[in-house]
């Protein structure tokens, strides 16, 4: 059965990229009737935030992708908060040494910077390895007394893996296909260290290996990590899940990686949800503040990336489940592009239930304290909506719907209010007193044939009363906004712009 995990480390929010490699991991679970599981990486005390843990969860909710198994979910391969499965650890590094496959090191950093400088003098880089592991500090130099001395007397330790000498590692990726390390170039990264705590690698790797993960899907920047989880799978005589890496996601203009920064500088946001810092109190805002919908942000997500080889471009989440392939997961960065992701919101925007958006647009008209019938605003909205991309929209492009101008675009005034344009508002004004019915068709064919009898210009006309009525030469029909407006309201407009 596949089974898949999402496996933040809360140390803030999750970035829109983390959201992306959710998605993916949700969508691959979906796609093959198997688990998507919420795995906690918090082994680094340092790094946690508070809130962290919480705002992941609401962001994948909002995103409509919760996970099947994970904290407060639990289905038999809890618990899924790595601190609360810290027992766990030691046993399988202490396995690994007893292997031949890890060695404890006492090398204190003063020691390791020490070995660092004196390399980079000679013009080499230094890697902790069997280049110079006999001439270090550690249990394969030291008699096995002398470890156990070093370890009683409480001296600070790591454990260290072994990473072979003179081998050609073969690792595969679903996406970038095969590729070839040589090993003389690893590390012998640090797998546990003295606090008691293991190191994001071997809780990462043990954790798979506890929670029957058969797919790996994560981001590029795991990519180097990759030789040495092969290792330790090979190490530990377990079968490596397969691995897929997912490209970076690149600024909008290509090159590097995309930042909190650029949403800062350029104005879109980078998070899902807004995330108030607990230490600085700064507010970063999110999507779902911007007025995004889910559907629009996960539609963008799952083409940043990915790509269905076909021409549809708007997909559900239903429809990306059936779509989504592992394997049509492009290796290059992919481009963050912010207009593409307002064009999707304005497609879903123009996709969604009116009623839906009629709730919504009342929240907005209720805090200015306008308390006006849902049914008018809901055929205010199907008026209005097409040029909408949010809700919010809605106010700029419709106000005039529901409060009457309080100021003249200067230029509109200039363009539209002429000598004479006073005069002809008000004998309008007068006319419009004589109608009783203000439907719009009628009052559209009164209006033209009254303008027809003065032998006069539509547009002397019809621009003042756009300005008197809107406060700018903007807005749908006129005649539906007077109509909608209803007699009262044009009248007291007009005579208010002839003041
Ligand atoms: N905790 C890692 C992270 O924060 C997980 C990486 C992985 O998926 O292996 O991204």
């Amino acid at each position: 059965k596949v089974r898949v995990r999402f496996a933040p480390s809360p140390t803030g929010p999750l970035h829109i990229g983390g959201v992306r490699t959710a998605l993916y991991n949700y969508l691959f679970a979906k796609k093959h009737g198997g688990d998507f599981v919420l795995r906690i990486e918090d082994t680094d005390q340092n790094r946690y935030v508070d809130g962290a843990e919480d705002y992941i969860i609401e962001s994948l909710n909002w995103c409509g992708i919760p996970y099947d198994e994970g904290p407060g979910k639990e289905k038999g391969f809890g618990p899924y908060r790595q601190s609360e499965r810290k027992d766990k650890y030691r046993a399988y590094a202490e396995e690994l040494i007893a292997s031949g496959n890890a060695y404890y090191a006492f090398d204190t950093s003063e020691e390791l910077d020490a070995h660092r400088k004196d390399h980079e003098e000679k013009g080499k880089t230094f890697i902790y390895n069997w280049h110079n592991r006999e001439k270090l500090n550690n249990s394969l130099t030291l008699s096995s007394e002398e470890t156990r001395e070093k370890i009683e007397n409480g001296d600070a330790y790591v454990i260290r893996f072994k990473s072979p000498q003179d081998e050609t590692l073969h690792l595969k990726d679903v996406i970038r296909g095969e590729m070839e390390i040589d090993s003389n170039i690893l590390d012998d990264k640090v797998l546990f260290k003295s606090d008691g705590m293991p190191t994001y690698h071997l809780a990462n790797i043990v954790d798979d290996h506890l929670m029957e993960i058969t797919h790996v899907i994560r981001g590029e920047e795991w990519l180097p990590s990759l030789a040495l989880h092969y290792m330790l799978y090979r190490a530990f005589g377990w079968t490596a899940p397969e691995f897929a890496h997912l490209p970076l996601i690149l600024k909008p203009q290509g090159k590097g990686k995309l930042s909190k920064r650029d949403g800062e500088k350029m104005g879109f946001p980078v998070f899902p949800l807004e995330w108030k810092d607990p230490a600085s109190g700064d507010v970063s805002t999110g999507y779902k503040e911007e007025g995004y919908y889910p559907e629009a942000v996960v539609n963008m997500l799952a083409f940043l990336g990915w790509n269905p080889g076909t021409e549809q471009e708007f997909f559900s989440l239903d429809e990306l489940t059936k779509a989504f392939e592992l394997e049509r997961v492009h290796k290059g960065g992919a481009k963050f592009d912010p207009e593409k992701t307002k064009w999707f919101q304005q497609h879903y925007m123009q996709e969604a239930d009116e009623s839906q958006v009629t709730k919504e647009f009342q929240k907005i008209l209720k805090e200015k304290e306008i308390m006006v019938e849902e049914s008018y605003v809901k055929n205010v909205v199907s008026l209005i909506k097409e040029r909408a991309v949010f809700v919010k929209d809605l106010w700029d492009q419709g106000y005039f719907f529901f409060i009457s101008p309080t100021s003249f675009e200067p230029k509109d005034a200039e363009k539209a209010w002429k000598e004479g344009s006073a005069e002809l508002i008000n004998e309008l004004k007068t006319f419009l007193e004589g109608q009783e019915n203000f439907e719009t068709e009628l009052l559209q064919a009164e209006v033209k044939n009254w303008i027809k009898s003065k032998e006069i210009g539509f547009g002397k006309v019809m621009m003042p009363l756009r300005l008197a009525l809107v406060g700018a030469l903007q807005g749908p029909d006129v005649y539906e906004i007077a109509s909608y407006i209803g007699k009262q309201q044009t009248l007291s407009r007009l005579t208010k712009a002839i003041e």
